[in-house]
């Protein structure tokens, strides 16, 4: 498989191979859930144990998989609300969201782009339907990520990434593509400037094709199996809303496409600090928790109209 021959010789020392990362587990669906009244999600880091260290710097994956909504005069979403510490990251295949925030962040995502928010030391913000979309109704496809912060950036000034689809970095499989939101793929880079090594990559397989990337042992890494489905190294099957979770034995992940599959590939550096977390608010220690609820109170985070 020339694509793999290609890989190797970027990533090995001659006479070896790196190995296969271990499989640490499969993950079925979680149960969906709302959010607000406009997203219908599946959270699948609650139903991993130790999920905050087995999968940081990544602190949440609220996956909505494809769904038809009716057509509303009001959009649907989720009003306003604070966060601090960390990155909201929304992801859009189908349908639109629209997005404001009290640093004057704001824009509208459709499909193929991705809105990265800084919210760092703190932002008060609402994230709806976009009204045409709203009022059209029809296909909606997202996943939302929260991406933890290291110390020295949680107190940075917020930030708000609107990232195009034709910003994307593509990289050309041989049945298949691989569109890099953060991070390097065979020397591809997405567009998304991030505060530690992340990689986030969309990935799609026709029936057969397969794919193959490495990343160091240390790195956390999974992927979740939007539609069809998949063999991770050979040696495992997974299938539509399945969450496949690596250890740390190995470098080199394979894929190969059972069916016509698209997969969104998660990898990143630990960030091996204290995670102290409460709701909207992710610190390192439970007086930076009390600091943040007591200047949410106190008009910190800005003002927002709902
Ligand atoms: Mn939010």
């Amino acid at each position: 498989m020339s694509l793999a021959a290609s890989v190797s010789r970027t990533v090995a020392a001659p006479g070896s191979s790196p190995q296969l990362r271990e499989i640490e587990d499969v993950y079925r669906a979680p149960a969906l859930h709302w959010v607000g009244d406009g997203f219908r999600v599946a959270g699948y880091f609650s139903e991993i144990p130790d999920a905050a260290e087995k999968l940081s710097p990544f602190l949440l994956l609220d996956y909505h998989p494809p769904y038809d909504y009716l057509p509303t005069a009001r959009p649907r979403g989720v009003g306003v609300h604070p966060h601090r510490g960390f990155e909201t990251v929304t992801l859009a295949w189908q349908g639109s969201v629209a997005h404001h925030d009290s640093a004057g962040g704001g824009g509208v995502i459709g499909p193929g782009d991705v809105q990265w928010m800084t919210a760092a030391s703190g932002i008060l913000h609402k994230e709806y339907h976009e009204e045409n979309y709203a009022r059209r109704g029809g296909p909606f496809h997202m996943a939302q990520l929260w991406v933890n912060l290291p110390r020295q950036h949680k107190m940075a000034p917020p930030r708000y990434q609107g990232l195009r689809a034709d910003q994307m970095g593509l990289v050309a499989l041989p049945a298949g593509q691989v569109r890099v939101i953060a991070g390097e793929y065979q020397g591809v880079t997405g567009p998304a400037q991030t505060f530690s090594p992340i990689h986030v990559y969309d990935v799609r397989l026709e029936a057969g094709g397969s794919a193959e990337f490495s990343f160091p042992a240390s790195y956390n890494a999974a992927v979740l199996v939007m539609s069809g489905g998949v063999s991770i190294n050979g040696s495992r099957s997974a299938k539509q809303e399945d969450f496949i979770l690596f250890g740390h034995s190995g470098e080199r992940v394979t894929l190969q496409a059972s069916s016509a599959a698209q997969l969104l590939l998660l990898a990143g550096e630990p960030i091996a600090e204290p995670i102290v977390q409460y709701g909207p608010f992710v610190m390192n220690t439970p007086q930076e928790i009390e600091q943040a609820f007591a200047d949410y109170s106190s008009g910190k985070f800005g003002q927002l109209e709902d």
